[in-house]
């Protein structure tokens, strides 16, 4: 019997194994159909300066509009991404378009905002990436001020010269460097020193509890003690609540991204939606 069980065991786990692959497989099929389609999108999300309620930021989010499954999120197709390579091709779109896109919302209502961009580990890998980075901004006409690009502790993990390189040339030419989802890698917290960081993202695991979970409380005010200390913006993700960010406040935090004060969104709702917002003065027209 315990044999036969045995067998049926690994049938079972034979059939399952199949279909994830199988299921993989499809998705990268379906995935190389969507950007020769395009049928990848990037909508963004607004980041608030706290003590000012000023825009400061938005986030550029990559968004998959299915013609029959309709959304699928990034945290499905992402992964296979990074997986095949595709993310090389994805992630250029992805900066080409947010760099784009925030100039021409600068342009039209004549007020700085940043633009933030979420980059895979695996884009690093692609040689010149500083490189690549430095010409797409060019080429859409923005300054490298304007442009911020999130990092996740994995990256640094890695811990390669080449990727060290890579950083410090590129916050050499101005771009910001956030290290997005902080607390949730295995990091040695040395990078901080070790890398030049200028943002640091306090991922909205953390954030979610602060008001009734005293250990979350003082994770998250440790976090912006030290951000502070390293001089380093902190931005806390996932802000749903009000008392949530009442807590952000109370403690320091710099910027604050969540459902609360704006969703992910097309440029077309987000031009519809920015006049409400306040924003920083332009000193000097965008060209
Ligand atoms: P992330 O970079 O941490 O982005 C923030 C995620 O949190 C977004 O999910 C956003 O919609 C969500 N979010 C924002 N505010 C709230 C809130 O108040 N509550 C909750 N529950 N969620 C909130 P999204 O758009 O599904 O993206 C998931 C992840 O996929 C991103 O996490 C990022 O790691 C990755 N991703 C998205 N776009 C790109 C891209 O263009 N390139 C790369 N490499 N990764 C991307
Ligand atoms: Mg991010
Ligand atoms: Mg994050
Ligand atoms: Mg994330």
């Amino acid at each position: 019997l315990a044999k036969k069980d045995g067998r049926n065991t690994y049938r079972f786990f034979k059939a399952h194994m199949n279909e994830a692959a199988l299921q993989r497989l499809e998705m990268v099929t379906k995935l190389r159909k969507a950007i020769a389609n395009d049928e990848l999108s990037v909508h963004y999300q607004p980041l608030f300066d706290i003590a000012t309620g000023n825009l400061v930021t938005l986030e550029a989010l990559i968004r998959w509009n299915h013609p029959k499954e309709g959304w699928i999120a990034p945290d499905q197709f992402i992964p296979v991404a990074e997986e095949t390579g595709l993310i090389k091709d994805i992630g250029d779109q992805v900066l080409r378009r947010a760099c784009a896109d925030v100039k021409e919302i600068m342009y039209r209502l004549q007020r700085p905002v940043k633009v933030a961009v979420n980059i895979s580990a695996r884009q690093f890998k692609d040689g010149h990436f500083d490189e690549k980075v430095l010409g797409i901004i060019a080429s859409q006409g923005i300054v490298p001020e304007y442009l911020e690009l999130e990092i996740t502790e994995r990256l640094l993990m890695l811990d390669d010269p080449e990727t060290a390189g890579i950083l410090r040339r590129l916050a050499k030419a101005g771009v910001s460097l956030s290290i997005d989802d902080f607390g949730t890698g295995y990091s040695s917290l040395s990078y901080l020193k070790r890398y030049p960081f200028d943002v640091l993202k306090i991922d909205r695991a953390f954030v979610k509890d602060v008001t009734h979970d005293s250990q979350s409380a003082a994770l998250v005010s440790a976090i912006i003690a030290m951000a502070q200390s390293l001089d380093l913006k902190v931005i806390a993700e996932g802000v749903e609540e009000e008392g949530q960010l009442a807590h952000l406040k109370k403690h320091g935090c710099d910027i604050a991204q969540g459902f609360l004060l704006g969703r992910p969104m097309s440029v077309a709702d987000l031009t519809a939606k920015i006049h409400q917002w306040q924003m920083v003065e332009l000193e000097a027209p965008v060209a």
